[in-house]
């Protein structure tokens, strides 16, 4: 069994990560699609809420079960028994990041390689950053979240 694991913030997820995940599923057996807690980045949202909404905009995606992580990306790797993980990238600018994530966890665990879808062309100037940025400009995130993600964001900044 082939097993993938796709971590992320998802501060809120988007189409443009729904679009990895849909792809990213047909790749795998199974796909974990990982909620990271982040303490590097300011959210809004918090671990819980990304991870109920994710949870809820992937449910009908038999093969995908939508976790949360606390641990290292390839440990957590290691203990489900995944064998790569997945990115999405967008533009050159998600290179040098990429790049230098992918080497670092090679560096930990050789076993655990990492895999890149490319963004469908009409997501690729899509962000979580820029769709919050929209919204509290108030202005309308229809084209880039779903539903759900569009109710969630308008409650936050009530
Ligand atoms: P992280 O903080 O780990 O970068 P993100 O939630 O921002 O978390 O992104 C998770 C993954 O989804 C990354 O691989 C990122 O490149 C990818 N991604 C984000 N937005 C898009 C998009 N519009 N199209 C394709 N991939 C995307």
């Amino acid at each position: 069994m082939k097993i993938g694991f796709y971590p992320g913030s998802f501060d809120p997820i988007t189409f443009g990560h729904v679009d990895i995940a849909t792809r990213g599923a047909k790749l795998f057996d199974k796909l974990y699609v990982a909620v990271s807690r982040n303490p590097n980045k300011k959210m809004m949202f918090s671990a819980e809420e990304r991870f109920e909404l994710v949870k809820e905009v992937l449910k009908d995606i038999p093969n995908i079960e939508v976790i949360r992580s606390d641990i290292l990306t390839v440990e957590h790797c290691r203990q489900l028994g995944a064998t790569h993980i997945l990115r999405g990238l967008r533009a050159v600018t998600d290179y040098d990041y990429e790049f230098q994530q992918t080497n670092f966890n090679r560096t930990i665990s050789n076993e655990i390689d990492t895999v890149f879808l490319m963004t469908e062309g009409r997501y690729s100037f899509l962000s979580s950053s820029s769709v919050r940025e929209l919204a509290v400009f108030k202005g309308d995130v229809s084209p880039f979240v779903p539903d759900v993600v569009k109710k969630a964001i308008f409650a936050k900044l009530k």
